[in-house]
């Protein structure tokens, strides 16, 4: 690690995983480019931090570890050379601006350091669907499907079985508290669309089978260890939901003190949302919003969530629109109540609720 003045070091130490901030705020990051150092734990895109500021036309060793991994979630339409070379080209440049457009993020066309942050922050594996867009270089504004929208069908009400793997597990979390922390995950799901998910266990024959897995498992999708890639899961009528064993999972982050700890029911409920054929939305504080810091939670389904899981399925009968909204604002309310770190931006928060309001 290089050597930092004293004063910054414990903030160095603190600041990339501070749990009480709800959602990742890119003007902060901007401020505090001291987030951009290596972070601890996550060897996978933490060397990135020392292309800070690149743009066209430079060139510095490994650069090419960026261009895999904009390849890697889907940011070159074409098949990139096998031969990556370390230059700035105008093709990396074009992958930073679809990438700053499907995140949300201020679009410069260069390694800023909001852009940087962003890359170096955990993610799905599922690859970004930029190829089905029409506009390639505008901002995305909401929720994405899977090409061809698949979804799942069959006599409705449509019900699912789900299950874990009794050989693909992990061992310091009791089956009852993973099953308990999945059927909360499904039940946000099932409150919004007419969709029923029942436990089940024939794990060899239920629709939806999660895993534990590490590394190359297999599917052609393998994992990287800590942080990074924290799971994947396939689009409809796969039913896979792979996690990454090499997390420390938490299901409980008050009394998990792990820095890298990973809030198991933030990502089901994120990996739900692609077996039901949601792919990633560029609405920050959506659930399908690709990355998820460490020690965060991130569990209440948004208005964009809940328009793309109807577009595909329709609304369950039950479900009111107005609480949805409702109970955005109290969340609101209660993180401002609060204080301190963690307070969102509510006018933000607002503006996109009755943004997409006003779309239905
Ligand atoms: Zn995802
Ligand atoms: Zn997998």
């Amino acid at each position: 690690m290089p050597s930092l003045p004293p004063l910054l070091l414990p903030l160095f130490l603190f600041f990339p995983f501070t749990y009480s901030r709800p959602f990742p705020d890119p003007l902060q990051h901007a401020k505090h480019p001291i987030a951009l150092q290596p972070r601890l734990g996550n060897d996978t895109w933490g060397s990135f931090h020392r292309f800070l500021d690149l743009g066209r036309g430079s060139h510095a060793n490994g650069l090419s570890g960026l261009k895999r991994y904009f390849a890697r979630f889907g940011y070159f339409p074409e098949p990139y050379p096998t031969q990556l070379s370390d230059s700035f080209d105008a093709r990396l440049e074009a992958a930073v601006v679809r990438y700053q457009a499907h995140l949300g993020l201020p679009i410069t066309g260069k390694l800023d350091g909001t852009t940087l942050a962003q890359i170096m922050t955990p993610r799905c594996g599922v690859p970004d669907p930029i190829a089905n867009r029409s506009n390639q270089t505008g901002p995305i504004e909401r929720f994405t499907f899977f090409t061809g929208r698949p979804r799942w069908t069959g006599s409705k009400p449509l019900t699912l079985t789900y299950a874990v793997s009794p050989a693909h597990t992990i061992d310091y979390i009791s089956r009852a508290n993973i099953a308990a922390a999945l059927r909360r995950s499904f039940a946000r799901w099932a409150r919004v669309i007419p969709v029923r998910f029942v436990e089940s266990a024939e794990y060899e024959v239920a629709d939806v089978k999660v895993g534990f897995y590490s590394g190359d498992h297999g599917d052609g999708e393998p994992f990287d260890g800590v942080l990074g890639i924290l799971a994947h899961a396939f689009s409809p009528e796969s039913g896979n939901l792979h996690l990454d064993a090499a997390e420390r999972w938490a299901v409980d982050l008050g009394k998990e003190e792990s820095q890298v700890a990973v809030d198991l029911e933030s990502v089901a409920t994120h990996e739900i949302g692609h077996v039901l054929g949601l792919g990633h939305s560029a609405v920050k504080e959506a659930v399908m919003y690709p990355s998820l810091s460490s020690r965060m939670k991130k569990v209440e389904l948004r208005a964009d969530d809940v328009e793309g899981a109807q577009a595909l399925y329709g609304s369950n009968p039950d479900f009111r629109f107005s609480q949805l909204v409702e109970s955005e604002t109290s969340s609101a309310h209660r993180y401002a109540l609060r204080g301190g770190r963690g307070i969102p931006r509510r006018g933000w928060t607002g503006a996109a609720v009755v943004v997409s309001m006003l779309m239905v």
